[in-house]
């Protein structure tokens, strides 16, 4: 294995390869309430495998397991949506299936039963917590971001690496790294944006549709959550917790749709009282989806794997069907723990 091929084996880079070149349709699917680097993952491999440059033309489906389908509206100008088909659309037993930012089955939500059918199923992720469950691994957990991983397939399958798709690997890359900000920017995440950005993107427009925008409704919403934020600064072990949430019910008020309240826990997670930040965020159905984010004494990862989610040390998550306040009480002793470990 040579470094810049990152932790993946030879083995299965070239079986990977070798089982993409030789599909004549490929079934792609990521995580569920898909983020900028597993949509962007998704539809830059899938781009890149239809286009008419490659002559390759292969048959692409992609789909990701929610409930109810739609892309999070700050994702809607990603290239590549209209290789998208809902869960239902699916193969149910598909030749060669390929996911993606997904650390475990389970991530594909609705999708994880046909990934359990596929004959070869191709596990392309970034997260060290990746249970492995497919057939082929290229799973680095030294990459930034998923995207990373997918502009090295590109490379070796030999596909062009045109405008959209670049735009796809650079959303993803800039999602994961919090545009060049978190610890894991790496000298190899700035290489691979300096070849992304050579491709003639607009990294200008790219960041003003996955940050700098919302409707008006978001201001009252994010209003309403930060006027009930909570700071326990004896929590996690005397490092301090600060936590609110979003209710469906802000939500509706304001006629404000899930997937504008993401950005919440950025506001949240910056105040230098609090070493962990947690927003519950509840979705149409009344369930709640926690982000959780901590500067880096306290391991995310961990503590939300205790709750059956999971994520990264310093950004992780996990569903709760619990109300509010258990689910912060839930939290408080593994934080705790977690804080007194550091
Ligand atoms: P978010 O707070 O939604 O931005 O999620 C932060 C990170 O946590 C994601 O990149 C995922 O790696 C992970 N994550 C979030 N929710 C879950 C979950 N329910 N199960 C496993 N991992 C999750
Ligand atoms: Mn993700
Ligand atoms: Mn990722």
């Amino acid at each position: 294995m040579t470094t810049n091929e990152g932790a993946a084996g030879e083995a299965d880079w070239r079986r990977a390869t070798e089982l993409i070149r030789t599909a004549d349709t490929l079934a792609l699917a990521c995580h569920v309430s898909p983020d900028g680097d597993a949509l962007g993952s998704m539809l830059g491999l899938g781009l890149a495998l239809t286009s008419a440059a490659a002559g390759a033309g292969k048959n692409v489906v992609a789909s990701f397991g929610d409930r109810v389908f739609a892309v999070p509206r700050l994702l809607r100008f990603l290239p590549g949506q209209h290789l998208l088909v809902e869960p239902s659309a699916y193969p149910a037993e598909p030749d060669v299936m390929i996911t993606f930012d997904a650390s475990t089955m389970e991530r594909l939500g609705l999708l994880a039963p046909h990934a359990g059918k596929a004959r070869e199923l191709i596990v392309i992720d970034h997260h060290v917590s990746n249970t492995r469950f497919g057939t082929v691994h290229l799973v680095d957990p030294a990459a930034a971001s998923t995207t990373m991983v997918v502009e090295r397939l590109i490379h070796r399958l030999g596909l062009p690496l045109d405008r959209d798709v670049a735009t796809c690997l650079y959303a993803g890359l800039v999602t994961d790294t919090g545009s060049f900000r978190h610890s894991i920017t790496t000298p190899a995440a700035h290489a691979m944006a300096g070849r992304l950005l050579a491709t003639g993107l607009r990294p200008e427009e790219i960041a003003r549709e996955l940050w700098d925008r919302s409707p008006f409704a978001y201001l009252r919403v994010l209003g309403a959550a930060l006027g009930r934020a909570t700071l326990e600064p004896d929590a996690a072990g005397g490092l301090g917790l600060v936590w609110t949430y979003v209710s469906r019910a802000d939500r509706a008020a304001e006629g404000l749709p899930y997937d504008e309240v993401e950005g919440v826990i950025d506001v949240v997670r910056r105040i230098d009282e609090a070493e962990v930040a947690v927003v519950l965020k509840e979705d149409d159905e009344g369930g709640w989806n926690v982000s959780t984010r901590s500067k880096g004494a306290v391991d995310m990862a961990r503590v939300c794997a205790e709750l059956g989610g999971g994520g990264h040390p310093r950004a992780a998550g996990f569903s709760s069907a619990l109300s509010v306040e258990d689910t912060i009480a839930v939290l408080r002793p593994l934080l705790a723990a977690e804080g007194t470990r550091s």
